[in-house]
């Protein structure tokens, strides 16, 4: 089944071949998994398992050939499009500039044999200094934005600030929310205007439920990184199945290949062996991805037309 795919990290998606081979080049010994393993509990334990990739990817050369190496992973994967984010501070321990980062991923992108479009993540835990710096880099290269991080640490409340200066230059945005934290995160997200939300489904109820489809939000659901984090201890409990039949816009996606040890088959098997979904749900789904994609009306309509 041809896919789309809108929320996926560049940092948590390098090929695990390809990732041991630049790790080997510079003699770095790994002293732990680069994926998540039983002994991991929670966002804070997941999002230190992005350590290993990041310390190679700190060159133009690599960051590019990362990049180029996602895209024919996502074509193996059948994915015809994919929104492929990434947090630009994070790649400059090396001396590369703001722009070099962005420049090399693009390069790697642009090679590949798929439609992508991409994602620059201002952090939780970033000043807001640095983050007007991420928005200033999103306009300059027709980028989008989204807010990462650590959830329980940083209340999405404090980033009103941010997300006014967002608005200002007219940059489409997502942000993750209702991830570690719940329902008042969802709800502030959404207080600023987003219309797509990273994840979304932690302490859903009925008046989450009427809040989504009444701002209609797009979520992106990433069933196996939600058990990653325990957000929910049993896929049987998680609510994407109830969300889609209450009318929600929902869609599949990976959140991380590599740090989740998973592809988008995957996610879609786990959710077809786990809940009634038919293949008109799942087509219905990645409709609604494609129609909340950052991407022209135009590019919608083909994308829609190649789902086929
Ligand atoms: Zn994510």
């Amino acid at each position: 089944m041809k896919k789309v795919e809108l929320h996926l990290h560049l940092d948590g998606s390098v090929n695990t071949n390809l990732l041991n081979e630049l790790l080997k080049k510079e003699n770095i010994v790994i002293d732990d998994k680069f994926y998540v393993t039983d002994k991991d509990k929670n966002l804070s334990d997941y999002l230190k398992k992005f350590d290993y990739p990041l310390m190679v990817m700190q060159t133009s050369e690599k960051l590019t050939a990362i990049a180029y190496q996602l895209t024919l992973d996502l074509q193996k994967d059948d994915v015809i499009y994919a929104e492929i984010r990434f947090a630009p501070f994070k790649h400059t321990k090396k001396g590369l500039s703001l722009d070099d980062v962005v420049n090399a991923v693009l390069t790697g992108l642009k090679k590949g044999p798929i439609k992508t479009s991409l994602i620059l993540c201002c952090m939780r835990d970033a000043s807001l200094l640095e983050n007007k710096q991420v928005v200033d880099l999103a306009f300059k290269y027709n980028c989008a934005i989204d807010l990462a991080g650590d959830e329980s640490l940083y209340a999405t409340s404090s980033f009103n600030e941010l997300f006014s200066y967002i608005k200002s230059k007219g940059v489409p945005y997502t942000i993750h929310a209702g991830e570690a934290s719940g329902k008042q995160s969802i709800k502030d997200a959404i207080s600023f205007g987003t219309k797509r939300i990273g994840h979304g489904v932690r302490d859903v109820d009925q008046e989450i439920i009427n809040l989504y489809k009444d701002e209609d939000i797009t979520l992106e659901v990433c069933p196996t990184s939600n058990l990653n984090t325990n957000l929910v201890l049993d896929i049987k409990d998680h609510p994407i199945y109830e969300l889609y039949k209450a009318g929600v816009k929902v869609s599949v996606n990976t959140d991380n290949r590599t740090v989740s040890n998973t592809d988008l088959n995957k996610e879609y098997q786990l959710l077809k062996n786990n809940f009634p979904f038919k293949d008109e749900d799942f087509k219905k789904m990645n409709e609604y991805a494609i129609m909340a994609a950052f991407i022209t009306d135009e590019e919608k309509k083909e994308l829609i037309k190649s789902l086929d």
